[in-house]
């Protein structure tokens, strides 16, 4: 008898997903091992930035006082007493009408208050003149303007880009406390499935789901444990699933979550006792994606159709994965773009369509990436986002606002939000 599944709308299936999340602890790596990691501790000023007020500009720093008056018929004169490149101080305080010669990024010497650029100044004798009056502070880059010191200026579990890297450097961060990566394990079943160095025969096709979950995985700088392609055999099955969760955080399995009658993953689920939280979800494609924990570990049960196994895993593990490495804005960012044709067939369910964005003259247009079924690849390749459209009765039209998920964006979002 066909098992009866209770479908379960999208945000109530990611919600069930992240509430079984727990962090898996965290450790400190050196700082050039940081990219694509997620903050563990706040970076915190630990002094001003910058440390000393400094020149903007190649120029002269002279003391404002010295230059009230200044115009074009009574140009004021410097005489020039030192000069100060990055990385040095000036020795001496300024006189009147002195001036050190300072270049980008050094300290301004003791009185100075101003930095006159090169071009604002014409030479003469060992110094220069200058045409107009400058206000105290003028052309200086001041201590602290861009943080002061004690000020929290990313949270923890923040996704660490080249931009932190950069805070975590000025601050001295040589080795930063981050969230732990979860050991990953990928299994794909099918007795169909060919390795990718394969000829086709007949009734046979490649595995492409595991190379791709592989490298969805990479992009988020996981490297994952790899148990190839079994063929659909209950127990064999059973027993690879059970080594893999011995050696791993988390388990991606692809195929075998249908009702078909290979499709043996709901009764591996059954056998090892994991809790079922859905295996049926409102969207296409995907539906039949199916999410279980045991001990504590999530398995997700992803679809074999290639596009569906794409969207599950955006949809469901990446998230989960993020969240185990204490990221706190996983999901996928979401932006609003123009329908670029008629979708006009009505969805029982919500539905994920592989598509292209792009700016027209119009603003942003989204056109979905060909031929769309659940079991396309090669929409997936075109993609570079997921168009969403809610279900219900009516259809959509072209030039009808719609939301659509960016694929591969490096930083995600706080919030589900569809
Ligand atoms: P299943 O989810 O096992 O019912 O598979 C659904 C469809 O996806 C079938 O047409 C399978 O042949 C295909 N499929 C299953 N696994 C893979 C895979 N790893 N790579 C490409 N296609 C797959
Ligand atoms: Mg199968």
């Amino acid at each position: 008898m066909v098992e009866l599944r209770k479908p379960i709308p999208v945000a109530e299936a990611v919600r069930r997903v992240m509430d079984n999340v727990q962090p898996i602890g965290t450790e400190n790596v050196p700082l050039e091992d940081t990219y694509g990691r997620i903050l563990a501790e706040p970076i915190i000023a630990k002094h001003d930035v910058p440390p000393f007020d400094r020149s903007p500009y190649d120029g002269f720093a002279i003391r404002a006082e010295d230059s009230t008056g200044a115009s074009g018929e009574e140009r004021v004169a410097f005489s020039v007493i030192g000069e100060i490149g990055a990385g040095h101080v000036g020795e001496k305080a300024l006189g009147a009408n002195e001036a050190y010669r300072i270049m980008t990024g050094a300290q301004i010497p003791l009185q100075a208050d101003t930095v006159v650029m090169l071009e604002q100044t014409v030479e003469q004798g060992n110094g220069f003149t200058i045409r107009k009056a400058f206000a105290p502070g003028e052309n200086i880059s001041f201590q602290g303007e861009d943080a002061k010191e004690g000020e929290t200026l990313i949270e923890a579990g923040t996704l660490i880009h080249p931009g932190t890297i950069a805070l975590l450097a000025t601050f001295g961060y040589a080795e930063v406390k981050v969230g732990k990566r979860p050991v990953v394990g990928i299994l794909s079943t099918g007795t169909e499935l060919l390795s990718v160095s394969d000829e086709l025969v007949p009734g046979k096709i490649r595995n492409s789901n595991g190379p791709m979950v592989e490298a969805q995985l990479k992009q988020m700088g996981i490297e994952c444990r790899s148990y190839g392609a079994m063929e659909d055999d209950l127990d064999a099955c059973t027993a690879i699933v059970e080594q893999a969760l011995a050696e791993t955080d988390v388990l991606l399995t692809t195929g075998g979550v249908s009702v078909g009658d290979y499709d043996y993953l709901p009764a591996i689920y059954e056998r090892l006792g994991a809790k079922v939280l859905f295996n049926k979800v409102m969207m296409r494609p995907g539906s039949v994606t199916t999410v279980a924990v045991l001990e504590g570990k999530l398995l997700f049960g992803l679809s074999g159709n290639p596009s569906a196994c794409f969207t599950g895993f955006e949809l469901f593990a990446r998230p989960a994965i993020l969240g185990m490495m204490g990221g706190t804005a996983p999901y996928m960012p979401r932006m609003k773009a123009k329908l670029g044709e008629d979708f006009t067939k009505p969805n029982p369910f919500t539905r994920f369509i592989r598509a292209v964005w792009e700016l027209a003259p119009e603003g942003l247009i989204t056109v979905p990436a060909g031929f769309n079924k659940s079991n396309a690849v090669s929409s997936i390749a075109r993609g570079n986002c997921l168009i969403v459209l809610p279900s219900g009765t009516r259809g959509y039209e072209k030039g009808m606002e719609v939301d659509i998920l960016l694929i591969g964006a490096e930083q995600g979002v706080r919030d589900w939000v569809l």
